[in-house]
């Protein structure tokens, strides 16, 4: 479905990112990947993503909490792969506490990487789309784009942001072939989540996966974790001919979080 093209995942050493290069992969999509982790395992991750779906995967490393990085990064992937058609901005970190106990750095890091990563990122491929005439944004935001939680500041309005400057690329893309959406996903199982789930079971003093029933019993109704992988494949879906007419909209898999 996704032949030929080219596509670039932010932060897709693990996780969510990573599912949604091996989903667009499968699909037919050659892959820039990025993020943080062991060298040898990235290299893993890569080479498995050539060999299961026959298409070229490249890995570049660039840290996206930097403005001037995130934008050479983009440079770089349109060089390796030849182009620009999918951007996927999925690269986010998270950080708990009160807002007056929040660190300073800890609210510019998530903000710089979860917000602006995704202004600077979408501001250098644009360029590319917009001369051929052909172009899909994805952005990684959360439930917490559409409702707030205590003690997740930074993340909450980060998130917010994302969903107001999908809007804005949507528009300022109108009717050239690109679109620009959102996909705001609920609890998803990833080491993202598990530092909460571990925090959680130190808190009330239970193991591991009560804290897991208890962190989806408290937000989440249908009690079970989205999965990396259905978040691949609502990319897929957005990155399709079928989808050439939604943008400046998201898709919510949340297991219900929102509709309460
Ligand atoms: P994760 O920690 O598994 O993956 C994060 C990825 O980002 C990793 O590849 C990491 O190396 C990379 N990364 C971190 N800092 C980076 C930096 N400065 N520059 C480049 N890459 C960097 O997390 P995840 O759960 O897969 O989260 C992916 C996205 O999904 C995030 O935007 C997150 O906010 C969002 N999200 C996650 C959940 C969830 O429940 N896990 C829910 C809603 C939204």
């Amino acid at each position: 479905m996704l032949k030929s093209k080219k596509a670039v995942v932010t932060g897709s050493t693990s996780g969510i990112g990573l599912a949604i290069a091996r989903q667009l992969a499968r699909n037919g999509a050659d892959v820039v990947i990025n993020g943080f982790g062991d060298a040898t395992e990235i290299e893993r991750t890569r080479a498995a993503i050539e060999s299961e779906f026959g298409v070229r995967a490249h890995y570049l490393h660039a840290d996206l909490s930097k403005g001037e990085d995130t934008r050479q990064f983009i440079e770089e992937a349109v060089k390796a792969l030849g182009g620009i058609d999918i951007l996927v901005n999925n690269a986010g970190i998270q950080h708990t506490a009160l807002i007056e106990d929040f660190p300073i750095d800890r609210w510019d890091a998530i903000i710089a990487l979860n917000l602006s990563a995704v202004f600077h990122g979408t501001a250098a491929a644009l360029p590319h789309m917009k001369k051929q005439r052909w172009g899909r944004i994805i952005n990684i935001a959360s439930a917490h784009g559409q409702v707030a939680s205590e003690l997740k500041s930074a993340y909450v309005a980060a998130k917010h942001g994302v969903m107001g400057l999908t809007k804005v690329t949507a528009l300022e893309t109108a009717g050239q072939g690109i679109t620009c959406n959102a996909i705001c996903p609920g609890w998803v199982r990833t080491a993202l989540v598990e530092r909460q789930i571990e925090a959680l079971a130190a808190k009330n003093g239970t193991d591991i996966e009560t804290a897991a029933r208890e962190l989806l019993a408290e937000k989440q109704p249908s009690l079970e974790f989205v999965t990396p992988d259905q978040l691949g494949q609502a990319a897929v879906f957005l990155s399709s001919d079928a989808a050439s007419q939604m943008t400046g909209a998201h898709i919510t898999m949340d297991g219900g979080w929102t509709a309460r």
